[in-house]
This record gives C-alpha cells, sequence and structure tokens, in this order.
C-alpha cells in the first residue's frame, strides 16, 4: 500500500503544493504506480488520488465511482467546464476528516492518455466531473479547501489542523 501524504506540515504542504511535471512515457513504472494508486485509493475509501498524494511530481490521477470502472488519466487536459456550476460536498484523502461544500463545474471535457498508452476523450458530469476537477487541481498544487472563499478556507484549515493536533 502506497503512503498517502497529508496536508499540514512543511515537508508535505511542498509535495501537494508544487506543480506536477508531464509523463513522458507510459512505461511500466508508471502503469505499476497506477494500479498501486488504485489500490491505495480503494483502501483508503476515496473515489480519487493523485502522484503528489503518494509523494511522486507527476501527471497523473485515478478515479473510481461506485458506479464506475477505475480510471487513469495521464498528463490530463481539461478541454471544457461548463458555465453550470454546483456546490457538493467534498473530502480529500491528504485531508482526512475534513468535509465541505465545493462550488465546481457541473460538466467536464478532459483529453488524457490511459494505462494502455491510449490517448481518450471523456466528457463528464456531476461526481465523475467533480472528482476529475479536484484530482487535477491536486497536478497544479491545489487543494480543494484552495476552492473556497477565504473565511470559509481559514475555517476549514483550522478546524482540520485542530484535529490532526489533538
Ligand atoms: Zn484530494
Amino acid at each position: 500500500m502506497l503512503d498517502i501524504v497529508t496536508f499540514g506540515s512543511e515537508a508535505t504542504d511542498a509535495i501537494l503544493r508544487a506543480k506536477a511535471e508531464p509523463i513522458k512515457d507510459v512505461n511500466a513504472e508508471i502503469k505499476a504506480l497506477a494500479a498501486a494508486m488504485l489500490e491505495s485509493m480503494e483502501h483508503g475509501r476515496g473515489i480519487g488520488l493523485a502522484a503528489p498524494q503518494v509523494d511522486r511530481s507527476i501527471r497523473l490521477f485515478v478515479t473510481r465511482l461506485d458506479d464506475d470502472e477505475p480510471r487513469v488519466f495521464i498528463n490530463p487536459e481539461i478541454l471544457l467546464v461548463s458555465e453550470e456550476l454546483t456546490d457538493y460536498e467534498e473530502g480529500c484523502l491528504s485531508l482526512p476528516g475534513l468535509y465541505t461544500n465545493v462550488r465546481r463545474a457541473e460538466s467536464v471535457k478532459v483529453r488524457a492518455w490511459n494505462a494502455r498508452g491510449k490517448l481518450f476523450t471523456l466528457e463528464a458530469s456531476g461526481l465523475l466531473a467533480r472528482v476529475i476537477l479536484h484530482e487535477n487541481d491536486h497536478l497544479e498544487g491545489l487543494l480543494f479547501i484552495d476552492r473556497l472563499g477565504e473565511k470559509r478556507r481559514q475555517r476549514a484549515v483550522q478546524a482540520y489542523l485542530k484535529k490532526i493536533r489533538m
């Protein structure tokens, strides 16, 4: 099982805040990493996991919703986001125990490489779109708390830090 990097210390925050590097080659190591990430994500009962969360600053994330197949996104590009926005409660394996409503686009069009090294385009809406946008943010060094207004962000961070330091 891979260790999941959690927010709240200088060392881990540096990893979570870095902009991840593109992957040049979908080789055996990347495939093995994607498989291990899916396993670790399911173990942690998450529905998405990005490589920076397992201490790899590369552009890769995985998703698996209850009613969906496991998906691997390598070098993803968000091509379109809907103007329609929705609020929905989010959590993150890197901020365990913190759940709060985040406003995001209702649907998204994304292009990426899959674990077989094939380019694909996907149009998603609802929860899958949300997970894709959340995980893609990780590749830019952004966390879901950054999508809150400043006051709500401060409150969420304080509540989270208090909990992990107890
Ligand atoms: Zn996350």
